[in-house]
């Protein structure tokens, strides 16, 4: 704590590099603490992805445990991601009784190793009974360990008494393996022995809300769900681009600035931070790193956020819609394969037409995508995500692929057999001649595209703010790794590798190019184009999740041993749980919101009209008053409407709860609930713009976006 009141005082802008990792055990204090062997063979498992030798673990612990008491900790923890999207720790202190009656601190290897959290309050879909509710954590050395408000943590896999993955981040660790195996038989297939492994590399962009704490805490809606249930939209919005890259507002700024600050000291590699489209909204991009890392590291990013905005009187919002019909927040997985030699397999470089491994990586891709589109979408799938996707704002349902003119003219080149010269790089001319020319890009940027190539890699828009990255890199890597071993097969038995890679394109263009589309995401010709091509559509969460444990699937992910049919089984259970307990949660509070506080506050409008009117006809009789009087009917009416639907809708909870399976429980919360509360929600928002500011119970979407 003492360090970072410290740390807070001497920063200033130009000393960056000095605190940045300051709160991290990274290579250089690893290097600097280990004995020389011990850190070498730590290297050697963090860079191959190799097991770690039992015997380096408590030379590790003991290092580790040094190291985070001078950072002021007292307390370690085994960090991991369970299935509720969120992280968990449980912290231990380092105290252990001496022979004295005193303490000493420890930390033992074993406790580095291994951890055994009581599992059975995470979500598990079925894997593990309650009478065996022993979870395992085991550390992943690949990510490094830090100090948190004073505890150390330990990046961790979390898995079940039966070796089960129970989290996120163990079928993420097997699928970066299966790309890697794959991957490194496609460049040895080329001749470059010299590489030893082929990593996923990942940089999510992550938006947000900020909206002020006390408003916020107002809104049951927010408290509750993370987003509004009801209210109207405000006069001005977007609409005029006010917002987008402008100037920060100097309370959005001091936190940002401290944003900053934190995930540095946590060696987050923070890079950008701007406003956004909507009001109030923000996004922040880290440089790109190893995907284990950046899942780590996005998960801390949204923990920090949450905790620097309470700091400033602010809340950070990280759901995918908390404003109806204002944009809502996404993240965007840029993604690409790098080899340890330093070679990103997605660079075009100078000459693509003549970079073969760069045009076979890309049809990988391709093909991927185009097989695989129900396995990215459920990747995306949540309660939350469903109220963005194609609201004109984001990517819809539908997952397409651009790849930019340039690109895709070299691909049918190389289908038609014909060579394509590349086009030069063109230089732009901005018509000043004080500003310098610039080099324009490959690819243009299309907004619109779920799946876009954008230079040197791919970035995928269909994910929501809330989520975790590694469902989505999990089915990424699977399924990339999956048509690379077909590659890697056909590359193997050939006898000019280059004609066979040809060869391996072409066939890929003729049976996957429907999945390519350069045009507008957005348009509803698109809709149409996209069903006649056999493009799935899978337009909510409930009819996306069940596909994943369709036969093809199990198989695939038992083939590279990411997860077998028990873990996917499970994994769609959990998800459907959590989509039913959120729209409970969601519906249970807008009957809370209309029947304590909405009809109230119309009935107290509703009062107000009726004085006046008396008061009018008082004044004098021959006073028109059918305004008030009619106004006084709408909203009579609408109350009692409100009356019905809310009991309606209570009884439905209700029978929700009753229905015995998951996926029929989850499809009558989307059919039934969903209906409801919007019939409920067009009703109430009409109404709030009637009713007078100070009879409305809720501060409106005017003041929560535009208050700060
Ligand atoms: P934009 O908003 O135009 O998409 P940003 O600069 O905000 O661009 O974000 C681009 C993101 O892509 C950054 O997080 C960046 O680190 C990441 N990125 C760049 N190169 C790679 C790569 N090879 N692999 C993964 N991510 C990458
Ligand atoms: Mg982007």
């Amino acid at each position: 704590m003492g360090n970072f009141l410290f740390l807070k005082e001497v920063f200033t802008l130009n000393n960056i590099s000095e605190f940045f990792g300051i709160n991290v055990f990274n290579d250089s204090v690893m290097q600097k603490m280990l004995p020389n062997d011990t850190y070498q063979s730590l290297r050697n498992a963090i860079n191959q992805g190799t097991s770690i030798d039992s015997g380096i673990s408590d030379a590790v612990a003991n290092a580790m445990k040094k190291w985070a008491i001078s950072k002021g900790a007292t307390h370690f923890t085994h960090w991991f991601q369970p299935m509720t999207g969120i992280t968990a720790e449980k912290h231990d202190s380092f105290i252990t009784p001496d022979d004295n009656g005193g303490v000493i601190m420890e930390f033992s290897g074993k406790e580095l190793i291994k951890g055994e959290p009581d599992a059975s309050s995470f979500p598990s879909g079925g894997l593990r009974a309650t009478f065996e509710a022993r979870g395992y954590t085991a550390w992943d050395p690949s990510s490094y360990a830090f100090v948190k408000d004073g505890t150390l943590c330990i990046p961790t896999a979390f898995c079940s008494y039966g070796g089960e993955a129970l989290d996120q981040k163990t079928p993420m660790l097997r699928s970066m393996e299966a790309l890697n195996r794959q991957a490194l038989r496609i460049v040895h297939a080329f001749g470059m022995t010299d590489v030893k492994r082929v990593n996923t590399t990942v940089g999510p962009e992550q938006e947000y809300f900020l909206i002020d704490k006390h408003l916020y805490e107002k809104r049951p809606d927010l408290v509750f769900c993370d987003r509004t249930l009801i209210g109207a939209k405000p006069p001005k919005s977007q609409e005029m681009s006010h917002h987008y890259f402008g100037v920060i507002k100097p309370r959005i700024a001091a936190f940002m600035k401290e944003l900053d600050q934190e995930l540095w000291k946590l060696g987050v590699l923070a890079k950008t931070e701007h406003n956004e489209a909507a009001p109030a909204q923000h996004e922040l991009a880290p440089v790109f790193t190893t995907t284990n890392i950046a899942a780590d590291h996005n998960q801390l990013t949204m923990e920090l956020m949450k905790k620097v905005a309470d700091r400033h009187g602010l809340v950070c919002i990280l759901h995918e819609k908390p404003f109806a019909r204002v944009n809502g927040s996404g993240k965007h997985n840029n993604w690409s394969m790098s080899t340890d030699t330093g070679i990103n397999l997605l660079k075009p470089g100078k000459n693509p037409s003549d970079n073969i491994l760069f045009l076979l990586s890309l049809a990988a891709v391709i093909e991927a995508v185009d097989r695989h589109q129900d396995l990215l979408r459920i990747s995306i799938a949540s309660a939350g995500n469903d109220h963005r996707l194609g609201c004109a704002e984001a990517p819809p349902a539908i997952v397409s692929m651009f790849l930019g003119d340039e690109l895709l003219e070299i691909l049918e080149a190389v289908e038609q057999g014909i060579h394509h010269d590349d086009v030069k790089r063109i230089k732009m001319n901005v018509g000043a001649d004080v500003i310098p020319y610039i080099r324009r890009d490959n690819t243009d940027r299309n907004r619109t595209s779920p799946f876009a190539f954008t230079g040197n890699k791919f970035e995928f828009r269909m994910l929501g703010s809330s989520a975790s990255v590694s469902e989505t890199n999990t089915m990424l890597n699977t399924m990339v790794a999956d048509v690379l071993m077909r590659y890697a097969d056909r590359l193997e038995k050939a006898n000019d590798v280059n004609s066979e890679a040809n060869a391996i394109i072409r066939d890929t263009m003729r049976e996957h190019k429907r999945i390519i589309f350069n045009g507008d995401g957005y348009s509803e010709e698109w809709q149409l184009e996209a069903e006649k091509r056999g493009l799935l559509n899978l337009k909510s969460t409930v009819d996306a999740l069940p596909l994943f444990s369709k036969k093809e699937n199990i198989e695939l992910f038992e083939r590279h041993g990411v997860l077998n049919a028990t873990e996917i089984h499970s994994r769609v259970d959990i998800a459907l749980e959590n989509y039913c307990q959120l729209l409970n949660i969601e519906a249970l509070t807008l009957v809370g919101m209309i029947g304590r506080d909405v009809i109230s506050g119309i009935g107290k409008h509703i009062e107000f009209l009726c004085g006046l009117t008396k008061a009018k006809q008082t004044a004098s009789p021959d006073i028109n008053t059918t305004e008030e009087t009619n106004i006084i009917k709408t909203l009579s009416n609408d109350t009692n409407k409100l009356y019905t639907l809310n009991r309606t809708l209570s009884n439905a909870v209700n029978d929700a709860e009753k229905i015995p399976t998951l996926s029929d429980k989850a499809r009558y919360y989307h059919d039934v609930i969903l209906g409801l509360m919007e019939e409920i929600r067009i009703i109430a928002d009409r109404d709030e713009e009637i009713v007078a500011t100070e009879f409305w119970p809720y501060p409106t979407y005017s003041e929560l976006l535009f208050k700060i």
